[in-house]
């Protein structure tokens, strides 16, 4: 088999830009109407490093797009009590569309119960199971961020999904399992056949090698190597880590759960770690959020 000598590059950050852009022309629109911007706050548990600067991204991207944006900052200790008291209270607030919770939670915490006692019609993260269970039946609500933001960046680059097949690896509740539905409805992006590979699947390359659209949630850094990949696929890295790269001012670099390096000579389209799939997760809760405030 002959390998693909160029790829292209599936840009999250240049197609969040033209989504964002008409992101801000609704928010423009929902003050006119309601006399304030959609508005959406993150509630962040803790001090972990890396759910900190997520969250904090989520907020400057409010504040881009013109949004009104709150962080509710928790200490690790809050009980669980008091964390559902305060999401209660966020539920019923008027002048907040929709909120999320960052995850992960401290151990003492139960993150099911905490998502189950987030209102569906605020849950802009789509992590709800009645957002979910919406989404399989193809009814109207908020899809899961980041599988939502995939899907956005396949149809921003005119991807051929119908009849193809997609492995989506991982069968996360938030990513791989949501994903793995949107890929299979009868509409454009999807209509693929995928197959949903976890870590009970056997013989995994054997699978990923026949994934005209490979998307990779596995959560273990540059897993994906160039020999588990078709040539010519369409290749989606959700995985981001930091690893050690003394090199680096930082003292670090990101990597995704693909081996970028050797696998994208071998694709048509790849996503690239960081500025692929990252950026149009953020994008999608601005878009759940602006829906939110339009009223749903
Ligand atoms: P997770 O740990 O909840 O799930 C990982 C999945 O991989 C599991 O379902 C497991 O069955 C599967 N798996 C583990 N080992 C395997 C193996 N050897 N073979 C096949 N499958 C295996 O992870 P997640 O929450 O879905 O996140 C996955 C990655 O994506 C992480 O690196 C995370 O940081 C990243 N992520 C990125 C974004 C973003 O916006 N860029 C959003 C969410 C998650």
């Amino acid at each position: 088999m002959s390998e693909v000598a160029t790829y292209q590059l599936l840009d999250g950050k240049r197609c969040s830009e033209a989504v964002r852009a008409d992101i801000a022309k609704g928010a423009v629109e929902v003050k006119s109407k309601r006399g304030r911007p959609p508005h959406l706050a993150a509630v962040l548990v803790g001090n972990d490093g890396a759910s900190k600067t997520y969250v904090e991204s989520k907020v400057k991207a409010c504040e881009e797009v013109g949004f009104r944006s709150t962080l509710v900052r928790l200490p690790e200790t809050i009980t669980e009590e008091e964390l559902l008291h305060r999401i209660a209270s966020m539920n019923a607030d008027p002048d907040l569309d929709g909120f999320i919770v960052q995850l992960p939670l401290p151990s003492h915490i139960d993150e099911e119960r905490v998502t189950l006692a987030i209102a569906a019609h605020k849950d802009v993260d789509g992590f709800h199971p009645e957002n979910i269970g919406r989404m399989v039946l193809g009814l109207d609500g908020y899809l899961p961020a980041t599988p939502a933001g995939i899907v956005e960046l396949l149809r921003h680059y005119r991807i051929e999904t119908a009849g193809k097949h997609c492995v989506v690896i991982g069968r996360s509740h938030i990513v791989g399992t949501p994903m793995s539905i949107l890929m299979s409805r009868n509409r454009y992006p999807g209509n693929c056949t995928v197959t949903l590979a976890h870590s009970r699947t056997q013989d995994l390359p054997a699978i990923t090698i026949q994934a005209d659209i490979l998307i990779v949630a596995i959560g273990k850094p540059e897993f994906v190597t160039a020999d588990m990949v078709k040539p010519g696929a369409v290749v989606v890295d959700v995985g981001i880590h930091r690893i050690t790269d003394t090199a680096k001012k930082s003292g670090y670099r990101l990597v995704g759960d693909v081996r970028f390096d050797e696998v994208a000579p071998k694709c048509s389209w790849i996503a690239p770690v960081p500025g692929g799939v990252g950026p149009m997760t953020i994008t999608s809760l601005l878009l759940n959020t602006l829906k939110a405030a339009k009223g749903g």
